[in-house]
């Protein structure tokens, strides 16, 4: 197995080099069981276990590996697992709450250069819920791609395209059907090899009749792996990490499927960029945009240049990371901010795909 073809880069080769000469190798995460792991590696899929010495080494749960991480592995001299000893630095992650009262991040996949952020073009379309998948995915460290999925049941979507359109500026939106494989080339410029690709959107939307179209016949193959277990047993795993035809790997864990919105107030201005850039004009500094004077939101209001619903639903965001920010550990959010800011910016600026309209 190439760890080319798994995304393997001139980025990972240099930060691997102190982990080298300690002979250890590289591998990437292709699932995570309750305490122990599946990694593909240059000999193929393997089983693996954290390193005690990592296990200690580390402050939080966001830093032990996760799906779609590239780690340093030392190979197993017998019978054992290989055990994972560090690693490497992620260019994103998305995280959700662990259930349960604590409020603690995990990490629940690692390293995505796209979403594909789906959203059905039948009962399930609400361009407001585009909003909160891009802030995700921004804040995960991707970059968005819009998926309109199940045109073939609209006589026209364009009107539907134009109104995702409009509260996804500089984001890529495209039309297809999942089901007949109608505008499915669409989706190739993202889907090259190097490039980690996921899926976010409600239940039902089509993202598994997606992953199923786009592994094509490879989906049995890569559905139900025959592995080695420790023991030497054979047994039948099931991978959260594949390899598609065309070269892209497909992330598709349940974590993310359910993936809750854990943002930051960064991605307000990723989402909503033209509501920040009224906001900073209103005449008072911590303007709530009620009914103080010279108010360039409200303004914007009223002369129609900016919908109420779409106002609405930046508060509302607002409102919700409020309180999110109020229950989350303070570490982890700082912690978290620091790491990954300064990444999506970057990134959005120089993205991997170039974006356009
Ligand atoms: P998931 O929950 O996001 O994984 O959604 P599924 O892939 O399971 O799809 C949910 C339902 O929508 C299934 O009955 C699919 O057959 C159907 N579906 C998916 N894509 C399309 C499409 O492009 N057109 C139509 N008409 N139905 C679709
Ligand atoms: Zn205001």
């Amino acid at each position: 197995m190439s760890l080319h073809t798994l995304g393997w880069n001139d980025r990972l080769q240099a930060l691997f080099e102190s982990h080298r000469p300690l002979g250890l190798e590289p591998a990437r995460v292709a699932r995570e069981e309750r305490d122990s792991y599946r990694v593909l590696h240059a000999a193929g899929e393997i089983p693996a276990r954290i390193a005690g010495r990592l296990r200690h080494q580390v402050s939080s749960r966001i830093d032990l590996p996760a799906v779609g991480d590239w780690v340093a592995l030392r190979p197993s001299d017998g019978d054992g697992p290989a055990l994972i000893e560090a690693v490497l630095p992620r260019t994103g992650v998305f995280v959700r709450k662990r259930a349960g009262d604590k409020t603690e991040a995990q990490v629940v996949a690692a390293n995505i250069d796209v979403v594909l952020v789906m959203m059905g073009l039948d009962g399930d379309f609400n361009p407001r819920r585009i909003e909160r998948y891009l802030a995700a995915a921004w804040d995960g460290g991707a970059a968005p791609v819009v998926v309109l999925n199940k045109a073939d049941l609209v006589a026209d979507p364009q009107a539907l395209v134009a109104e995702v359109e409009d509260v996804s500026p500089g984001v890529p939106v495209v039309c297809i059907s999942a089901s007949t494989g109608a505008g499915l080339d669409a989706l190739e410029r993202w889907l090259v090899p190097g490039n980690t690709v996921a899926l976010l959107g409600s239940s039902g939307v089509g993202k598994s009749t997606l992953a199923n179209a786009l592994l094509g016949e490879e989906r049995q193959a890569t559905h139900e792996v025959r592995a080695d277990d420790s023991r030497g047993r054979h047994t039948t795993t099931h991978r959260e990490l594949f390899l598609l035809p065309c070269g892209a790997v497909l992330l598709d864990t349940p974590g993310m499927r359910e993936l809750q919105l854990w943002a930051d107030e960064s991605t307000l201005i990723d989402t909503f960029p033209d509501i920040e850039a009224l906001a900073a004009t209103c005449h008072f500094r911590d303007c709530r945009h009620d009914s103080e004077p010279a108010c360039a939101v409200r303004a914007a209001i009223e002369r129609g240049a900016l919908a109420t619903e779409r106002f609405e639903s930046w508060r509302k965001l607002q409102r919700e990371l409020r309180w999110l920010a109020g229950k989350q550990d303070v570490r982890i959010r700082i912690e978290k901010a620091a790491k990954w800011r300064a990444i999506s910016r970057s990134r959005r600026f120089h993205p991997k795909v170039r974006r356009s309209r």
